[in-house]
C-alpha cells in the first residue's frame, strides 16, 4: 500500500512536470545542442585528421581528438538513443540507436546487457552487467572471494582502462556466442543481429584503423599504438563515469528482485546520484550522474533529469525513502573505491 502511494506520487509529479510546462519528454534545446556538438565533433575531427596530420605528433593529437568524440557520443547520445528517449519519430529514433555501432559497440547487445539486464537487476550478482569485469573485481558481498580480490582496489582503474578495448574486440562477441549473464544464456538472437555484429565491427575497424593506415602518411605501427593508448584513456574515463552510481559503500546489494516491497525501493537502495550542480557533468556525463531519475524514467531524455531530480528528492523524503547523492564525481569515486577496498577482504 505504502509503495503504491510512493510510486503513484512520483510518477504523477513527473507527468505533471511535462504537462504543466507544456514540454516534451524527448530532446529539449540542450539535447539538440549535444546532438549538434556530437555531429560536428565527429565529422570535423575526421576532416582535421585527414587534412592536418602533417607530423606524427599532430596525428596522435588529432586522432585522440576524434576518438574522444566517440566517448561524448557514447555517454550523451547512444545511451539515450537505445532507451528511445531522444525523438518521438519511429524511424529517426531507431536510426540513432546505431550511434553505438558507430563507436565500435554493438547496439543490439547493449540493449540486452543494459536495458534488460542492468535496468531490471541493479546490483544483483549474475544478472547485472555492471558487476562482471571478468571476475577480476568483487563488486558485491555475494561474489565469491578469490585471492586476487585482496588487491582489487590497487588494480581497479587498470581494469577500467581496458573497458572500451574489451567491449569493442571481445565482449560483444562473447555475449553473442558465450554469454556469461544468466538472462542471456540460451537466448536466441535474430539472425540479422549476427550479420550486423560482423558488418558493423568490420566497418568500425575499417574507418578507425584501416583508412588512416592507407590514407595518412604515418607508420601503421604508430596508428595502432595511438589507437590502443587513446582507448585506454577513454576506457578509464568512460568506465569510471558509468560505474560510480551503483557499486558504492552507500548502496545495497540485494540477492534478487524480490528483496524489497516494490522495485521502486530497489532503485533507491541501489543507486546514488552525484555532481548535481556540475556544469561539466551536465554537458559530459550524459545524465548518468542523475541516475535515480534515469532508472525511474529511462524513456525520458537525460537533459530533463536535473528538473526531475528536484521533484524526486522531496517526495522520497516525505515517504521516508533514502535518496542518496555524492557532492562531486570525486566523492562518488572515493565511495566506489572504498566499496571495492572493503570487499577486498573476504570477511565483508
Ligand atoms: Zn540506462
Amino acid at each position: 500500500m505504502i509503495s503504491t502511494a510512493f510510486k503513484k506520487e512520483l510518477y504523477e509529479a513527473i507527468d505533471q512536470y511535462f504537462e504543466k510546462n507544456g514540454i516534451s519528454r524527448y530532446a529539449n534545446g540542450q539535447m539538440k545542442a549535444k546532438l549538434a556538438i556530437a555531429g560536428v565533433w565527429w565529422v570535423g575531427s575526421l576532416v582535421l585528421l585527414y587534412s592536418f596530420s602533417t607530423s606524427p605528433s599532430m596525428f596522435v593529437l588529432l586522432y585522440g581528438f576524434h576518438l574522444f568524440s566517440h566517448l561524448f557520443i557514447l555517454l550523451n547520445i547512444a545511451h539515450d538513443a537505445n532507451h528511445l528517449s531522444i525523438f518521438e519519430n519511429e524511424r529517426v529514433r531507431k536510426l540513432l540507436r546505431y550511434t553505438f555501432d558507430l563507436c565500435g559497440i554493438n547496439s543490439y547487445m547493449w540493449r540486452q546487457l543494459h536495458n534488460q539486464q542492468h535496468h531490471n537487476f541493479i546490483n544483483i550478482k549474475g544478472e547485472d552487467d555492471g558487476l562482471v569485469a571478468r571476475g577480476l573485481l568483487r563488486y558485491t558481498p555475494h561474489h565469491e572471494h578469490k585471492l586476487i580480490h585482496r588487491f582489487q582496489h590497487f588494480y581497479l582503474f587498470v581494469v577500467y582502462s581496458f573497458f572500451s578495448l574489451d567491449y569493442i574486440f571481445i565482449k560483444d562477441f562473447e555475449c553473442f556466442f558465450f554469454p556469461f549473464l544468466n538472462g542471456l544464456k540460451g537466448k536466441k538472437h535474430p539472425r540479422i543481429e549476427y550479420v550486423k555484429l560482423f558488418v558493423f565491427k568490420l566497418a568500425y575497424i575499417g574507418y578507425v584503423l584501416l583508412l588512416p593506415i592507407y590514407f595518412i602518411g604515418v607508420p601503421a605501427g604508430l596508428i595502432i599504438v595511438s589507437f590502443v593508448a587513446w582507448q585506454l584513456v577513454i576506457g578509464l574515463i568512460g568506465a569510471t563515469i558509468i560505474q560510480v552510481e551503483h557499486p558504492l559503500r552507500l548502496n545495497e546489494f540485494p540477492l534478487d528482485r524480490d528483496e524489497y516491497d516494490h522495485f521502486i525501493y530497489h532503485v533507491f537502495a541501489t543507486t546514488s546520484d552525484h555532481s548535481l550542480n556540475s556544469t561539466v557533468g551536465n554537458w559530459f556525463y550524459g545524465g548518468l550522474h542523475m541516475h535515480v531519475a534515469h532508472h525511474l524514467a529511462p524513456r525520458v531524455c537525460h537533459t530533463h533529469y536535473r528538473e526531475l531530480t528536484k521533484l524526486i528528492q522531496p517526495i522520497a523524503e516525505k515517504h521516508g525513502v533514502f535518496y542518496k547523492q555524492n557532492k562531486t564525481i570525486f566523492d562518488a569515486i572515493r565511495e566506489h573505491y572504498g566499496h571495492l577496498q572493503n570487499l577486498s577482504l573476504s570477511t565483508k
